[in-house]
């Protein structure tokens, strides 16, 4: 294809509206512009470059025996009331109403209508296992959309759902998406690990998330450094933390005694002020809990698990308590809370507190801290539960290794299900035995958009995109020197014609541009392999082969370069 024709608006700069390397640079190439928050078009390069992602995940779908159908994005709000997430979905569900005020939604997921097709098509168990995906726009009014296609509010997934007769056959159909995700994530180049992940409210059954390791990544992982444990860090898990019998036998601490902390607030202000570690603070904070006040504490340099502190607790709702719900329960403003003198209220600690003999924590007044405050002695804890994130150099929790963290982009999550669907929306079918059984069921969503974010994420330099081989937006770029020498041209084009016959897709650079514009631009698209025509090059016979991702550069004959390149190992199409 010729670079002219298409439509591919570089910039020179880095715009100011965008944050992370692969927005800037999806901006900067020309493969995405902005319409709305969270609402972007593709050029021609991004979507030539989904396309590819797509192909991939489509091919590995049907491999894994899952058929491809396409839903509406237009649901209708009685099915999202069946399983009561019309309420639940909150303010990200899309809502509108049509001409007869009839409320529908654009859907976030498809769990509501795959599982209404299914009850009404399938009756019986010799028509499963079955497994339908989609590739499809989706529609979630995020409260903070970012990063370009990283965060959209339109985005394009692919899901899938799978339809089983019992659990063991369930948990087959989740293993063989597991090892079609790891095939796929493969196939696209990228650095990625599978973790265990919060199955949320509908808890027991498996959940894992494939995860692209990046700076920039929202979510923080843990995984062992000796064996294979990873985990979401809000999914990891901490052992109780052993208390030494030596601590038990050393000398009571002083009596407990309040310290004038003026205007210190944070962690980081009191230990600061106070000349102390983090860990000689307990941070005591409020949250509610279906409507009840309840008081945790975690160590100075921990920080509370919303999703494992919801569990312990067995609540539907949870929030951190406002200023005036403090002040009522504690008496004295925020900033300065402790469990001191709390009444009627649950206060639950962090299990790493057990091991600790005394603290620093907030008298409930104004500027004012407690030291030598020893639980047991000076304040209640109700109970001791695992409440913290993890964070780098806790216990394994399944071998004596040490956990570091890594930042990760989620791009897919495979989900067992169960009867969640299936029993709520009463979708049931008949077994051996004539009886009436529900479905029970897995998800699969990958976020094909963000694919293409995290992609670059990983994969870029100083110069630009250097895209993975397979979801590149061509092969190979042809880049003439001086497009108004006849020889240059003649052989550049012929070169075109030898590399497209043997069925790669190329760019020609064929802009009136100077050298260094070319250069600069065909770094910042990052297609793998560049060919430099050159005037002197070409007397001498040769043309120049330049590898984006090394920056080698190569002569090669002129009828030798085609082969070069599709000589294996070294071809885009090779590998
Ligand atoms: P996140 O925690 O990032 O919001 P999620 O848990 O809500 O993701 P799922 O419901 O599991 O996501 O959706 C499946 C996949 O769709 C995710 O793994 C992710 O790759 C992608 N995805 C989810 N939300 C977005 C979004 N707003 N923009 C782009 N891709 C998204
Ligand atoms: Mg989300």
């Amino acid at each position: 294809m010729y670079y002219s024709k298409l439509l591919i608006p570089t910039l020179r700069d880095d715009p100011s509206d965008a944050e992370t390397v692969s927005h800037k640079l999806m901006l900067r190439a020309g493969l995405i512009r902005k319409v709305a928050s969270g609402v972007y078009s593709l050029l021609p390069l991004g979507r030539r470059v989904l396309s590819k992602v797509e192909k991939i995940v489509r091919e590995e779908m049907e491999k894994a025996g899952a058929q491809e159908v396409l839903l509406p994005a237009l649901q209708p709000a009685e099915l999202w009331q069946e399983t009561g997430r019309w309420d639940k979905y909150g303010r990200e569900l899309m809502r509108l109403q049509d001409r007869h005020d009839r409320d529908f939604c654009l859907g976030p997921t498809h769990e509501e209508v795959i599982t209404d097709l299914i009850r009404r098509e399938v009756r019986s168990y010799k028509q499963l296992p079955l497994n339908l995906f989609q590739i499809q726009t989706k529609f979630r009014d995020e409260i903070r959309p970012r990063f370009g296609l990283m965060r959209g509010r339109e985005f394009l997934m692919k899901d899938a759902y799978s339809f089983d007769a019992d659990v063991r056959a369930a948990e087959t159909s989740y293993r063989r998406m597991y090892a079609a995700y790891h095939t796929i994530f493969s196939r696209i180049g990228l650095h990625f690990r599978a973790v265990e992940a919060d199955t949320g409210q509908i808890g027991g059954s498996s959940s894992h998330e494939f995860m692209v390791l990046a700076q920039t990544g929202e979510d923080a992982i843990v995984s062992c450094d000796r064996c294979e444990y990873a985990a979401n860090v809000e999914r990891a898990e901490l052992r109780e933390a052993s208390t030494s019998s030596s601590a038990e036998t050393r000398k009571a601490p002083p009596k407990m005694a309040s310290v004038s902390t003026p205007g210190q607030k944070s962690v980081e202000e009191v230990c600061a002020f106070l000349k102390v570690s983090a860990h000689a603070l307990v941070k005591t904070l409020l949250f509610v809990a279906d409507d009840l006040p309840v008081a945790v504490l975690v160590a100075g340099h921990h920080d509370v698990n919303e999703i494992k502190l919801q569990k312990e607790l067995g609540a539907a709702t949870l929030a951190l308590a406002n200023r005036e719900t403090v002040e009522a329960v504690t008496g004295g403003p925020s900033g300065f809370s402790g469990p001191v003198g709390l009444q009627d209220i649950d206060i639950l600690a962090d299990f790493s507190l057990k091991a600790q003999r005394e603290c620093i924590i907030g008298a409930n007044k104004q500027d004012t801290h407690f030291k030598h405050a020893v639980a047991g002695r000076d304040f209640q804890i109700s109970r001791y539960a695992d409440l913290r994130n993890a964070i780098a150099g806790d216990p394994c929790p399944r071998c004596p290794g040490k956990l570091v963290i890594d930042r990760g982009i989620e791009v897919g999550h495979v989900f067992m299900l169960g009867t969640k669907y299936s029993d709520t929306m009463d979708a049931r079918f008949l077994d051996q035995h004539g009886k009436k059984q529900p479905f029970v069921m897995g998800c699969y969503g990958i976020g094909l958009s963000r694919i293409v974010a995290a992609a670059i994420e990983q994969n870029h330099d100083a110069h630009g995109i250097v895209w993975p081989r397979q979801i590149a937006p061509f092969d190979v770029e042809i880049i003439p020197m001086q497009e108004k020498k006849a020889p240059v041209m003649d052989a550049a084009i012929q070169l075109l014609s030898a590399l497209e016959a043997k069925g790669l897709q190329v760019l020609f650079e064929d802009r009136k541009e100077r050298a260094g514009v070319k250069f600069n631009d065909a770094d910042l698209l990052g297609i793998p392999l560049q060919i430099v025509v050159s005037e002197r090059n070409l007397e001498a016979g040769i043309v120049e082969l330049k590898d984006r991702k090394s920056g080698e550069k190569q002569g090669f004959a002129l009828d030798q370069v085609v082969d070069a390149i599709m000589r294996p190992g070294n071809g885009p199409i090779s590998e």
